[in-house]
């Protein structure tokens, strides 16, 4: 794997501050020399904020709903955690990455 991959899988740890001092510091190193990996997270960080002005504007019914499927979609989400499997932080991140309908639920996990 090379160390884009190894960041693109750190990114939506580190922008939740999940990451330990070490990885942290990696992730920040290489943002400061790479184009690509920095573009990604600015997209991460617009859709996270994009999301969250729309979770804000979302009717209490379709809140109800999508408090539904957030309950759904946590099992699935763990799900994906207990694979363990070597694409693990990848199927996380296309799962965080789904169209807006889809991650609306998703994303307040993220928050
Ligand atoms: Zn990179």
């Amino acid at each position: 794997m090379d160390e884009c991959s190894i960041i693109s899988d750190l990114l939506i740890d580190y922008i939740n501050r999940n990451l330990t001092r070490e990885e942290n510091s990696r992730v920040i190193l290489h943002l400061s020399r790479c184009k690509g990996c920095f573009d990604e997270l600015k997209e991460i960080i617009e859709l996270r904020d994009m999301l969250n002005v729309q979770l804000k504007e979302v009717p209490e019914d379709i809140k109800a709903t999508a408090y539904n499927m957030l309950k759904q979609n946590t099992q699935s989400l763990t799900e994906i955690l207990e694979s363990k499997s070597p694409l693990m932080a990848f199927d996380i991140l296309s799962y965080a990455l789904k169209p807006v309908q889809e991650t609306l639920d998703v994303v307040a996990l993220f928050i």
